[in-house]
């Protein structure tokens, strides 16, 4: 039996290593209640992922197909969001994703989640906001041909975002990096963001299918055993050459992740009127969230099990 791994935005690696390097930009006044709940921050990092197995509007949440919306810079789509859906109905826009957007609400939850002293909510949306902020870091997440599958080149989606970091993440990359600071205009960072994928994902696209060609095709894949199954996945080798022809894209990207996701979280904290992290209220989960916890553990389980025996 061979099994290519189930993937989707930034692996699941990637994801927990942004929340958790992102806590580490924080001031000291923050850093007092985000610290001792880094593991909180980086286990829940993947919640979003997860609810896309329970939950049929998770997905659009996750990316935007900005090329759908005519070329480079794409101005026919309006950033706002009440604008996009006076020209194009929320219909529409949900079938190409609301990525951009969906960090906003976010924004304003975790925002709320402050003024109100609720820890509990602080450290939910803090986990899932930085999933999103994350997201809106992959070139391919702002691209239809997200896995490459219009060009012949199914599997990159994991490649670049689970693959490459998996494997050099730790043993190579450097991720100190400075202070979070305050962003006046979310919407606008994020709409950059966007844009810098749009224009990435060609790239992306193109330096793999010239290295495929020029890449020994047996050599291109390695085969490890886990569990008496046979995973096929990309070679170190290729994967090596690969970021070495992408210049560190990905290192660039995750560390702008990191640091997109430290500065959202201290922008909502300094629009919620900074208040006293120490002083919290809400600090025990109610039933509720911890069922929803629960939940979200079992429909990724089932369907990472429903997956496999429909390879
Ligand atoms: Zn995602």
């Amino acid at each position: 039996m061979l099994l290519a791994q189930p993937c989707f935005c930034w692996g699941f690696f990637a994801h927990r290593k942004i929340n958790y390097y992102a806590v580490f930009l924080l001031p000291p006044e923050m850093i007092l209640l985000y610290k001792p709940y880094a593991d909180f921050l980086t286990e829940h990092a993947v919640d979003p992922d997860k609810r896309r197995y329970a939950v049929p509007a998770e997905g659009p949440r996750h990316y935007i197909d900005i090329d759908r919306y005519g070329i480079y810079p794409y101005d026919s789509l309006p950033r706002k969001w009440n604008d996009a859906v006076a020209r194009y109905s929320e219909d529409s826009l949900n079938a190409h994703g609301i990525g951009p957007w969906w960090i906003q609400t976010m924004l304003y939850r975790l925002t709320k989640a402050f003024k109100e002293k609720n820890q509990a909510m602080i450290l939910k949306y803090s986990a899932e906001i930085g999933h999103y902020i994350a997201d809106a870091h992959v070139p391919l997440h702002a691209s239809s041909n997200h896995n490459g599958q219009y060009t012949n080149q199914k599997g990159i989606h994991g490649f670049w975002e689970s693959r490459i970091p998996e494997l050099l993440a730790d043993k190579e990359w450097d991720f100190f990096i400075g202070k979070a600071e305050y962003i006046r205009n979310p919407l606008d960072f994020t709409w950059r963001r966007i844009l810098e994928n749009a224009a990435a994902a060609d790239t992306v696209l193109k330096f793999e299918k010239e290295l495929a060609k020029s890449f020994p095709q047996d050599q291109k894949y390695s085969f490890e055993e886990h569990n008496a199954v046979v995973m096929r996945q990309y070679s170190s080798a290729y994967t090596i050459k690969y970021n070495e022809i992408m210049k560190g894209m990905v290192e660039r990207r995750m560390r702008q992740s990191i640091f997109a996701v430290a500065s959202f979280w201290y922008t909502a904290w300094v629009n919620a009127g900074q208040p006293d992290l120490s002083e919290l209220s809400h600090k025990e989960f109610s039933a509720e969230d911890l069922r929803e916890f629960e939940n979200l553990n079992i429909a990724w389980k089932n369907a990472a099990t429903n997956s496999r025996e429909h390879d």
